[in-house]
């Protein structure tokens, strides 16, 4: 499968799935640029191990995905974007009664209004380029609901629903966009879950990634990163020319229960 030639745009991508994603996105041949709202030299560094030991070329470029402007000038400063991943997400767990508004604002603004600012300036990109595809990083929690993740939850669900619109609204076009919904990948997004929840459960750590955790994902291994990255790849590939406007899970068969 080759992106040669391709840029993929991957947002909040100096850890986790996003910088997973975009190490397959190189290996398979897409010029790739990092983001996160930071600025230090290890985001750089990373640009360049991936540069050095794939020779795509790698870029890192500072924005905030919950400001929207940035959103639109770290699409403006890639120059080129024929792959948009929307990854860039942040949790909070409350219940809805004591959520601080502050994490709603932030968790809405960063997993859901982030896209809607990437997405409406890559597409002329994409439509001037005659190819495009756009990938939004869901979740299982954008097709099924947990307690005390309220403003997490809206976001994914409001993200899957923006990715049939975004399908709907390039349908005629050689561009696609689709949704990924990961289970649990084990990230610094779910490592920082495990203190709670093991005090909350009163639990040692194994039994709270086997038995909390990874209760509803039936396989009872997290997602890998780079499972995540050749979905995303496999999603830019000619195969998938005509999947749109759909959501893929990599969950280990957590909707199918
Ligand atoms: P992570 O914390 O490792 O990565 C999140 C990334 O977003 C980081 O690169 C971080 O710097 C970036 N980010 C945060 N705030 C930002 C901001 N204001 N501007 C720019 N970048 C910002 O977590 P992850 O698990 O890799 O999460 C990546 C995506 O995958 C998120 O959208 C998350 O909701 C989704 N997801 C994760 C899991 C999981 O189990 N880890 C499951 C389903 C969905």
């Amino acid at each position: 499968m080759s992106l040669n030639g391709k840029t993929a745009v991957i947002t909040g991508s100096n850890s986790g799935i996003g910088l997973g994603i975009a190490w397959e996105m190189a290996r398979a041949g897409a010029n790739v640029v990092l983001n996160s709202f930071t600025d230090n030299e290890e985001d750089h560094v990373l640009a360049r191990q991936i540069a050095d030991e794939t020779g795509v070329s790698a870029r890192y470029i500072k924005a905030d995905m919950s400001k929207g402007a940035e959103c639109r000038a770290l699409i403006g400063q890639a120059g080129d974007c024929d792959i948009l991943i929307n990854n860039a997400g942040i949790q909070h767990v409350a219940p809805i009664d004591q959520f601080p508004v502050e994490k709603w604002d932030a968790i809405i603004a960063i997993n859901l209004n982030s896209a809607f600012h990437t997405t409406a300036a890559a597409l002329p990109m994409m439509r001037k380029a005659g190819w495009g595809r756009v990938v939004n990083i869901a979740s299982a929690h954008g097709l099924t609901a947990s307690p005390y993740k309220a403003a997490y939850i809206a976001a994914k669900h409001g993200i899957v629903g923006m990715t049939k619109t975004v399908a709907l609204e390039t349908a005629e076009e050689p561009i696609t966009a689709n949704a990924i919904c990961p289970g649990y990948v084990l990230t610094p997004l779910v490592e920082a879950q495990i203190p709670d929840t093991m005090k909350e459960y009163d639990m040692g750590r194994e039994e709270v990634i086997r038995n909390v955790m990874l209760a509803r994902q039936p396989s009872k291994e997290f997602a890998t990163v780079e499972q995540l990255g050749g979905t995303a790849v496999f999603l830019c590939s000619d195969a998938a020319a005509q999947i749109t406007g759909t959501t893929i899970s990599v969950d280990g068969g957590w909707t199918a229960l």
